[in-house]
């Protein structure tokens, strides 16, 4: 367990590729918090720990309420630490998987509003997530989205090199075709990593279910057509199925242009899903 001035660690409850997270508590205010403490490999390095810094003062700009806020950051000789938000709740991954299976379309379109709300907002601060995926998408007991990993995910592409075989399933199949190619990345990327992400929502199975080659995830992303959503779930609508493919084009001018036009052609469903 790590130790951190002022807050009580009480237990891990995440880990991924660039460290820990913990859930805490502030000793003064007992507020809940979550501690994401780095790998000691990168903590090490300087040229990491100065981008590192940049990339925390990015996301303290951010200050929305689908977006886990960013509390404070300290560096230590043996560690660097993101004090955020506390989201008690489950990651949109394993709701689904443990809860609603396919979701129904009134349970989607309220959430995924949310997620091209807070998309949207970064996106108009010039900023680009980079590693859309469910994963990386939390429902809190509210009901509220609250995306996470802001800023780490450009941290995580350029010390792992795209090319290089590291990447792990769950993160490619999110992958736009121009992230696997390693060109460089715009908010078409993350308009192409929402669309996969709602047709995970819309189907429960990713649309490379199955599969465990990543190379083989990567060809497929650039070389074929993307799985259609109804033929792995056929209770997909076909409207929804419509807006699935448009997100996820291959050609970047195919695809939505903004979160905004996503969401355009989102709301019709929502709205009627409301009205019964
Ligand atoms: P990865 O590198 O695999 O994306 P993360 O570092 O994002 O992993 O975090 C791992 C897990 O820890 C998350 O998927 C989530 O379940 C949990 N977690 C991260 N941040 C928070 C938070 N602010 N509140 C609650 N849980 C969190
Ligand atoms: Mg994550």
């Amino acid at each position: 367990m790590i130790k951190l001035e002022g807050y009580k660690i009480l237990k891990k409850i995440g880990s991924g590729g660039m460290g820990d997270v913990y859930l805490a508590e502030h000793e003064k205010l007992k507020k809940k918090v979550a501690i994401k403490s780095l790998h000691k490999n990168l903590v090490s390095d300087i040229d990491f720990r100065k981008r590192f810094e940049k990339e925390a003062q990015t996301h303290a700009t951010l200050d929305h309420s689908n977006i886990v806020k960013l509390l404070d950051y300290r560096e230590r000789k043996d560690g660097l630490f993101l004090i955020m938000e506390y989201v008690d709740g489950k990651q949109l991954d394993e709701h689904i998987k443990k809860v609603t299976g396919p979701m129904p379309e009134k349970e989607l379109t309220t959430l995924f509003a949310q997620i091209l709300d807070a998309i949207g907002y970064a996106h108009k601060k010039g900023l680009v997530h980079r590693d859309i995926k469910p994963s990386n998408i939390m429902i809190d007991k509210e009901g509220r989205i609250k995306v996470l990993d802001f800023g780490i995910a450009k941290m995580q592409e350029e010390e792992k090199g795209l090319t290089k075989t590291g990447v792990q399933i769950g993160t490619a199949i999110y992958m736009s075709p121009e992230q696997v190619n390693a060109d460089k990345l715009d908010k078409l990327s993350d308009i192409y990593s929402l669309g996969v992400t709602l047709f995970y929502m819309a189907v429960g199975k990713s649309p490379y279910d199955g599969e465990t080659n990543t190379f083989s995830i990567q060809t497929k992303i650039v070389s074929d057509p993307f799985p259609k959503a109804s033929s792995l779930y056929p209770g997909v609508e076909k409207r929804l199925e419509k807006i699935i493919k448009k997100a996820t084009q291959k050609k970047k001018k195919d695809r939505y242009q903004s979160c905004k036009d996503f969401n355009n052609d989102l709301y019709p469903i929502l709205i009627s899903n409301r009205k019964n």
